[in-house]
């Protein structure tokens, strides 16, 4: 008969009760929306990615709730913990909690880490199960070089700083030593209590046996609403598109109708320039091209007016807590002449984005004559996008 060996069970302790009295808005920061998503549902979400993690419990403040339902509405998960007037004693009621069912690990984190990679779960909750080894905090060795002062400021001394890391968390205990340990700390006077200001002191002062893992910058706490700003990163993206000549007597470019002896030939409007820009948006977002969402096979995108195809991929890119730049697209046609029509297709292209005109730019060039679209058999588009998205 075979032998079974007993997964390790690892409940992750999210503390969600703080108030965030340097962040300064209208909620707390871990309700606070970082790219349409409460911060504190980015921190779930991630725990909830983590295969090694077994168990979910919040510990929110008593008044949160209507906050703390909003921002984890759709997610399974068990009834919040309410929390304490302090940091120490809401973990201790979240930590006291679970004591029914007690996990071999807990990993306490705080919500508004919310860039905590499942990787760096891992590899703190390894280094937590070793043998001899109560708890492991991942942490980033400090760079500056770090000063002691004086009461009038001036420096006392430099402090070497080989074996200073910074804390973060999770910071992943054995959890019936944990308990152990908030419990004891919990009977210390204001001042000494105030001293242990994370989960790691509380357990150096029982005498367990922490680690520091090697973290990650990426791993950075929301403190000021400025940290909630930077958090956009830029990427760029590139399409292209061509199509022919075929009888008739405008084109459609950039959602405009231009004047001229032939028309493009194409399933949809064949508007050359809007489904370059598609391109350029989708690319951003690695979601595809045009043709994989609007199938030429499809008879219900024939003769469709491709505005349509660049606001969807515009809608895609915002559902990701995106937004765009830039746009600049290349027309290359011997003709239609493009100069007299720039103004009112720069208007169009970023009415049709939902973006300001100053953030468009459409310019025009031949290729002397040559290749298909110096024989004036077509008009090929090349565009750029440049977009913010949110990091993840
Ligand atoms: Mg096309």
């Amino acid at each position: 008969m075979l032998s079974r060996v007993p997964m390790t069970t690892c409940t992750a302790l999210i503390v969600a009760a703080g108030r965030g009295s340097r962040f300064g808005g209208p909620l707390p920061k871990q309700y606070a929306l970082l790219a349409g998503r409460a911060v504190l549902r980015h921190t779930l979400e991630a725990y909830r990615s983590a295969p090694q993690i077994t168990g979910l419990s919040v510990v929110i403040a008593e008044g949160d709730e209507p906050h703390y339902l909003a921002a984890v509405a759709g997610l399974d998960l068990p009834r919040p913990v309410m929390g304490g007037a302090s940091r120490q004693q809401s973990v201790l009621n979240g930590l006291e909690a679970l004591a029914d069912r007690p996990p071999d690990l807990v990993a306490i984190h705080d919500a508004a880490r919310p860039f905590i990679r499942p990787v760096d779960i891992n590899a703190c909750l390894e280094a937590a199960s070793a043998g001899g080894i109560d708890g492991a905090v991942p942490g980033v060795r400090l760079s500056d070089t770090i000063k002691r002062t004086g009461g009038d400021g001036a420096i006392v001394d430099t402090i070497p700083r080989s074996n200073l890391w910074r804390a973060q968390t999770p910071q992943i205990f054995r959890y019936t030593s944990l308990l152990e340990a908030h419990r004891a700390a919990a009977a210390l006077g204001q001042s000494e209590a105030t001293a242990l200001t994370d989960d790691a002191a509380v357990a150096e002062r029982a005498g367990l046996k922490v680690v520091m893992v090697e973290g990650s910058e990426d791993n950075r706490k929301i403190t000021t609403a400025e940290d909630l700003r930077i958090t956009m990163e830029t990427r760029t993206a590139f399409g292209f598109d061509v199509h022919g000549f075929g009888a008739g007597n405008a084109v459609m470019l950039g959602g405009i109708a231009i004047p001229h002896t032939q028309t493009l030939a194409g399933h949809s409007d064949a508007d050359v320039a809007l489904h370059a820009l598609t391109d350029a948006v989708l690319g951003t977002i690695g979601a595809g091209d045009i043709g994989k969402h609007f199938p030429p096979s499809d008879p219900q995108w024939r003769g469709a007016s491709s505005d349509r195809f660049l606001r969807h991929a515009v809608e895609l890119l915002m559902e990701r807590g995106g937004r765009i730049v830039h746009l600049d697209l290349t027309l290359v046609c011997e003709a239609p002449k493009i100069g007299p029509h720039r103004d009112a297709m720069v208007a169009s292209i970023a009415h049709i984005a939902g973006i300001d005109p100053d953030r468009v730019s459409v310019k025009a060039t031949t290729t002397e004559k040559l290749g298909f679209t110096g024989r004036r058999e077509g008009i090929a588009a090349q565009a750029v996008a440049t977009v913010e998205i949110p990091r993840r």
